[in-house]
């Protein structure tokens, strides 16, 4: 019991102001800069610490961040974080994705294993792909960690992994020097995964993200459903996933577009793997807006899925200007008794405000507009209840006469 007490406390301390604990208490899991009595700085970015309020009662271990957010939380139990912590904590996560039948699932062996907040820890995405693990740290206090993340992903999949693949260079290029993306164990090869049975290829090294949107599933699949006979035009599409979906649910003609000519190259590459007779589908590297401008077709089905315009607060009534004008310019290219896909993955645009921007869009196009649904992230990219900002993926499918 000594011993135990004794390493319990071997992390250093940080209080809290006087007053500032209501957020850790309620289990939020950060604490910002302006909430801590003394200085965060004065401990390596990184390292561990006990946040204590300011009577001295224990309320969250968690890493240092040099940043707004000085602190996130790893737990909110007085414990260690070691081997097993980590192996508890995927434990928990695998159970999820377990529970919602995506381990050793025969359609699907593409998901979400470990995301952020919402599995409990900040600042770690785990993404698996076909027995690869792919892992992004987006701190370098998840970074020091990586051994033992990397040893709970081996202690909790088994035979299912066969590869580890470090894809943190884009995340962490500040914080952590010369870091380059790698494989840590096996050959991480990319290699072709399937979605609902569907096949696609994902390239982690190259690719954005950990290859691949993982989080658009069930809105691919909700596109699915209404495709058969339609013409639909993806835009933002990267590698392909609502184009693919669109094709293989009997579309009577795709169109695809996105800025990156790796990723039409790609979604080309995608289109073969699932229909390779098919000649009713085209893809175009180029920018949405100048698309729009050069093209005059309508469409039955319309997919805006840009990538986050507003990365801060700051950037945010700019962001909301740019979802107007896109939506503005969408709606215009769908035909009458048609659908329009419209998200945003902006964390700082909350629900209301991505609704109540997309209103004005329809208010602006004079065109008679019926939300039909609101859609969000899927199962396997919970939600924390206790850190709403984790609802990151909002979207819209808008039946406009
Ligand atoms: N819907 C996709 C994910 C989209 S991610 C899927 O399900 O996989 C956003 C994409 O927008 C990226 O591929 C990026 O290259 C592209 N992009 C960014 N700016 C663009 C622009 N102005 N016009 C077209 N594509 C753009």
């Amino acid at each position: 019991m000594l011993q135990l007490c004794a390493l319990m406390s071997h992390y250093p301390i940080i209080h809290l102001k006087s007053g500032k604990e209501k957020s850790l208490q309620r289990s939020h899991p950060w604490v910002f800069s302006g909430a801590l009595h003394e200085d965060f700085k004065q401990f390596p970015e990184g390292s561990i610490v006990r946040v204590l309020d300011n009577k001295n009662n224990y309320l969250a271990t968690g890493y240092i961040q040099y940043g707004s957010i000085a602190v996130r939380v790893l737990s909110f139990i007085d414990e260690i974080i070691d081997a097993d912590f980590w192996i508890k904590t995927f434990q928990n996560s695998f159970n999820l994705r377990e529970s919602i039948g995506l381990i050793d699932s025969k359609i699907t062996n593409c998901f979400r294993l470990i995301h952020g907040e919402g599995d409990g820890i900040p600042g770690l995405i785990v993404d698996f792909y076909n027995g690869v693990a792919v892992i992004q740290c987006h701190t370098s206090g998840i970074y020091y960690q990586l051994d033992l993340i990397q040893n709970a992903i081996q202690t909790l999949l088994g035979s299912r992994v066969d590869a580890i693949f470090n894809k943190s260079k884009e995340t962490l290029h500040g914080a952590i020097p010369d870091i380059e993306n790698s494989c840590l164990w096996g050959s991480a090869d990319n290699r072709i995964v399937l979605e609902n049975n569907i096949k696609f290829k994902v390239d982690w090294t190259t690719g954005q993200k950990t290859g691949f949107f993982l989080d658009q599933r069930d809105n691919r699949t909700l596109l699915g459903s209404y495709s058969k006979n339609k013409k639909v035009l993806n835009t933002f599409a990267y590698t392909g996933g609502f184009s693919v979906y669109a094709l293989m649910n009997g579309a009577s003609h795709v169109d695809s577009v996105d800025v990156s000519k790796t990723a039409i190259d790609l979604l080309k590459q995608n289109m073969d793997l699932n229909a390779p007779e098919s000649n009713n589908h085209q893809a175009e590297a180029k920018d949405t807006f100048v698309f729009f401008k050069e093209h005059e077709d309508l469409y039955d089905i319309l997919v805006l899925d840009p990538p986050a315009f507003a990365k801060n607060i700051g950037a945010r009534h700019n962001a909301l200007m740019g979802y107007k004008r896109l939506n503005m310019e969408g709606i215009k290219k769908v035909k009458k008794g048609g659908f329009l896909f419209t998200f945003s993955c902006s964390q700082v645009v909350d629900s209301l405000q991505f609704n109540q921007i997309i209103m004005s869009a329809a208010i602006e196009s004079k065109r008679k507009v019926k939300v039909i649904h609101r859609l969000t992230q899927p199962a396997d990219h919970p939600v924390n209840i206790f850190h709403p900002e984790g609802e990151y993926l909002k979207g819209l499918v808008l039946y406009i006469d």
